[in-house]
């Protein structure tokens, strides 16, 4: 019986040639984030399902049509939709909020919605995240904003808008839901099952609806900005100062509401065009409400979420650079037994001094051992058979330029190896000179 099992709809696996990709987006988003003063935390996949109702909204689509819920004999869990309800799930029950503010705190996690799959849009996908608690200044979301946008920078993406916007608090936003609810109720009959709901329980989900018809009919809808209280106006234009000052370019878009209920006053997106819908590669805000909402006292927050498989749709689509791969920096073709325990032993000290080590595991002979070095792009080879045994003397051969040098096959090897090695790694530093897209990470390792 031959058993042919494919992973869910909506899942990607990857492979250890594509990992690089991955190592380029962690490594600078860890490294901007901890540079802007924020932590790594790390939460659990799945939380108590009240968690995300209370927090993501019962009138979201996520809560709606999308949590992984599962049963396990006499409890119930989901599957986390995104970050930030375990993370601030996590401070609180850590206690981070005693301790001095703001607490920042990044991660980067799977999350699992319940979608139609399409590019840039699976059931499993991956963010990396950040939350901020303690601070109500627009100097916070201005940091937030700014953080952002030099992961993507670095990242090298190019064509991507930043769309800010104000949703308020929860005093302006009662008179923001009547007006709504004034605009809408002509037209309640046209508007999708989902829609009908929201428009009773939370109208400005409505301007979030992916169903063209809604979209439509709320093209005319009034605008929050319109009925923003004084505190959050002057939230706003500071925030849009601090912006301005720190050069980071952007658009105000009034229809930007956020898919999840907590959110409060500045809500902001990045967004690209060349992937299609779903172009959307970070999106956050401030959730003012959300920590007391979870039983903490009140404490201001914000934060953000950036969908990684989106990022490297668009740094394939773009032709951005990635941190490069890991190849084999020498290579052992043996001859016989007592040429291979010699590979072994001497693969050992040069892993102890970090190289890259490979040598002949599948019999193969001379010739196709050579080619298989070729193969995997080896830097170095070394031919070890009875002559080299006798005489204590190997051929080391740099691959690209077919120069040998002897080394002495005692318990030197690994030393002058990398000597040699520094030597050449230095050549091609001086002829490629050091314009490094990660040389503000310390060298491109
Ligand atoms: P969208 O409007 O595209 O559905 P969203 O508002 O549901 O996005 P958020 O909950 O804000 O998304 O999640 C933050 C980020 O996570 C998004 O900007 C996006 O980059 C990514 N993301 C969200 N859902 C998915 C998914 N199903 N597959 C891949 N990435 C996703
Ligand atoms: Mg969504």
């Amino acid at each position: 019986m031959s058993v042919n099992i494919k992973r869910p709809n909506g899942t990607e696996d990857v492979i250890p040639k594509n990992a690089h990709k991955w190592h380029t987006v962690e490594k600078i988003v860890k490294d901007t984030a901890e540079s802007y003063g924020f932590g790594e935390i790390r939460v659990p996949t799945f939380e108590n399902t009240e968690l995300f109702m209370r927090s993501v909204g019962e009138t979201t689509d996520v809560v709606q049509k999308e949590m992984y819920t599962v049963k396990a004999k006499e409890s119930e869990f989901t599957l986390r939709p995104e970050g930030t309800a375990g993370t601030i799930r996590a401070m609180l029950q850590n206690g981070l909020l005693n301790e001095a503010l703001p607490q920042r705190v990044y991660y980067i996690l799977s999350c699992f919605r319940h979608e139609r799959p399409q590019a840039g849009r699976l059931r499993e996908f991956h963010q990396f995240g950040l939350e901020m608690a303690g601070s109500p200044s627009p100097a916070a979301d201005a940091e937030v904003i700014s953080l952002a946008n030099t992961i993507l920078k670095r990242l090298g993406l190019k064509n991507i808008e930043l769309y800010i916007n104000s949703i308020g608090c929860p005093t302006c936003r009662a008179k923001y839901h009547e007006a709504l609810r004034t605009y809408f109720e002509s037209q309640k009959d046209e508007l999708c099952e989902t829609c009908q709901e929201r428009l009773v329980k939370n109208p400005m989900r409505i301007l979030d609806c992916k169903s063209p018809v809604c979209q439509e009919i709320g093209k005319n809808a009034p605008v929050i900005l319109d009925y923003l209280c004084d505190e959050c106006r002057n939230h706003f234009e500071s925030l849009k100062k601090y912006l301005t000052n720190l050069g980071i370019e952007y658009k105000v878009n009034p229809k930007i509401v956020r898919g999840l209920d907590y959110y409060t006053k500045t809500v902001f997106e990045f967004v690209t065009t060349e992937i299609g819908a779903q172009g959307t590669v970070c999106g956050g805000g401030r959730y003012d409400g959300l920590i007391e909402q979870l039983g903490g006292q009140h404490t201001p927050a914000l934060g953000f979420g950036m969908g990684i498989e989106r990022l490297l749709l668009v740094m394939d689509k773009q032709g951005c650079d990635y941190l490069s791969q890991k190849k084999c920096d020498i290579y052992f073709a043996t001859m016989g037994e007592a040429a291979l325990e010699k590979a072994m032993e001497l693969s050992v000290s040069l892993r102890e001094f970090g190289y890259f080590v490979e040598y002949d595991m599948m019999n193969r002979g001379l010739k196709a051992q050579m080619k298989y070095a070729n193969k995997i792009g080896a830097a170095f080879t070394v031919v070890i058979g009875d002559d080299e045994l006798e005489s204590g003397i190997v051929k080391l051969k740099e691959m690209n330029t077919g120069a040998e040098t002897e080394i002495r096959l005692d318990e030197k090897f690994a030393g002058v190896f990398e000597d040699i090695y520094f030597s050449k790694v230095l050549d091609v530093i001086d002829s490629e000179g050091n314009g490094s897209l990660f040389s503000f990470m310390g060298g491109n390792d």
